[in-house]
């Protein structure tokens, strides 16, 4: 790939040229949402329940993104034609737009969208046979009252933080309590626990975004028959199960191996999560919004 292609408000622009204004309230504010979406081969995954998604956090915060949601679809295949890429990531960013340096959001007359694709630089496949150690943080999730953890808003603070603390202590992921201090989440991934064969995840009201493959992974482990369950749980129930594992676009499903030094099952990611990345890793395709094959890549 010679050029990295940028949709830039109704353009395609270099990557040099891919700028927004210093007083952009995204920029200045936090105020925006955005997606992180995989392709797979050819294959966007899931792209309609990122696209629902980002809609649904866009109307959250009163931002009106001015596409249709097919529209934007297209926009992101477009992006990942134009920069001929089959196996990538993409970032789909809708800032409220140019305003004044009041927080007055009635100023930003246009929204600014933004979509990123880049070839994927791959979590080490080493990492999926070794696990990682996370730590429970000092920072709380973010109150679903106050700013609601289901908005994938472009105010990652609360998340930033939290991997501060994960780094300080010397860990790859945090892992966060809400307010009450149960179980939440990662920094950016769903955490899910197994005991006795069944598999369990925090409800969306505990505090968590309803991550694309969090859902994913809860269908599959339907489908095998696992006894699948929403559920609220403390850190002691993450300290004394059978398997530990996070979910999320970049991660996929990845296996926990210690949490705050207390080691998970034998130390390595456990049987039933390697079977549901096999299982994952074999549906994404299929799975997929289809915008090209491979061989059509290579021959164009
Ligand atoms: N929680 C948070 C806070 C995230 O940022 C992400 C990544 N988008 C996830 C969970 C996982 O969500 P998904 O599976 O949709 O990537």
């Amino acid at each position: 790939m010679s050029e990295q292609w940028i949709y830039l408000n109704g353009r395609y622009v270099n990557k040099n040229e891919a700028v927004v204004s210093v007083y952009d309230h995204g920029f200045l504010y936090g105020d925006g949402v955005f997606e992180g979406i995989r392709m797979y081969d050819g294959n966007v995954f899931r792209l309609q329940e990122h696209v629902d998604r980002l809609y649904d956090s866009a109307k959250s915060i009163m931002l009106e993104i001015p596409y249709s949601k097919d529209e934007l679809t297209e926009i992101v295949a477009e992006t990942l034609r134009r920069n001929e890429l089959d196996d990538a990531y993409v970032r789909v960013v809708v800032s409220r737009g140019v305003g004044n340096l009041g927080l007055d959001p009635t100023h930003c007359k246009e929204p600014q969208v933004i979509v990123i694709a880049e070839q994927l630089a791959l979590f080490p496949e080493q990492l999926y046979e070794t696990g990682v150690e996370i730590a429970t943080v000092a920072s709380r999730r973010n109150r679903a009252d106050v700013l609601s953890p289901k908005v994938k808003s472009l105010n990652y603070l609360n998340n930033i933080l939290v991997k501060i603390e994960a780094n300080l202590a010397g860990v790859s992921e945090a892992l966060m309590l809400n307010d009450q201090g149960y179980v939440a989440e990662g920094s950016a991934d769903n955490v899910f626990i197994i005991k006795g064969g069944v598999i369990k995840t925090p409800p969306g009201y505990v505090g968590a975004l309803e991550g694309v493959t969090r859902n994913a992974i809860m269908e599959i482990a339907q489908l095998r028959g696992f006894e699948m369950r929403e559920e609220v749980f403390t850190r002691h129930d993450v300290f004394t199960a059978d398997e530990v594992f996070l979910t999320g676009t970049a991660a996929e499903v990845i296996g926990v191996v210690k949490v705050d030094g207390r080691q998970i099952g034998d130390g390595s990611p456990g049987k039933i999560t390697k079977q549901l990345l096999e299982s994952f890793r074999q549906t994404v395709t299929e799975d997929g919004h289809k915008i090209y094959t491979r061989k059509e890549v290579q021959a164009g």
